[in-house]
C-alpha cells in the first residue's frame, strides 16, 4: 500500500479546513506566531492527564507527548495546535478566541498577583 505524505495528510488538510470553516464562517483569523509561543507546553503523563486523545488528529496521546495549553483548558499535541493556530486562532473544541483568552489570563493573572501584595 502506499503510504505517501499526501496520502497521510490530504484527509487531515481537509478536516482542519472543514472544522475551521464550520466554527468561523468568516474568513478564519490566524494566531501570530508571538501569540502561539506564549502558550504553555505540558508533557503528556497518563496517570496525571484527564484527557487521553488529541482533537486535532484524533489520535491517542503517547506518554512524554508534547501538549500545547490554550487558556480556555483545552489540550492538544503541540505539533497540531501550532499548524491549527497558524489557520485560526479558535479553539477546535470550545471555539474560544485563544489570543483574547490568553490576554483576558495575563491581565487576570497581573491582578492577582498584585492582591496579594
Ligand atoms: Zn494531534
Ligand atoms: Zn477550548
Amino acid at each position: 500500500m502506499e503510504n505517501s505524505i499526501a496520502f497521510v495528510m490530504s484527509p487531515f488538510v481537509r478536516k482542519l479546513y472543514e472544522a475551521v470553516a464550520v466554527i468561523d464562517r468568516r474568513q478564519p483569523v490566524p494566531a501570530t506566531k508571538w501569540n502561539i509561543s506564549v502558550l504553555p507546553i505540558g508533557i503528556f503523563h497518563q496517570d496525571e492527564c484527564p484527557v487521553k486523545e488529541c482533537h486535532i488528529c484524533s489520535e491517542i496521546f503517547e506518554e512524554e507527548d508534547k501538549l500545547r495549553i490554550l487558556p480556555c483548558g483545552h489540550l492538544f499535541h503541540r505539533a497540531c495546535t501550532d499548524r491549527w493556530l497558524g489557520v485560526s486562532r479558535l479553539c477546535p473544541l470550545c471555539k474560544g478566541n485563544v489570543v483574547e483568552l490568553y490576554k483576558q489570563w495575563r491581565t487576570q493573572h497581573a491582578s492577582d498577583s498584585k492582591a496579594s501584595e
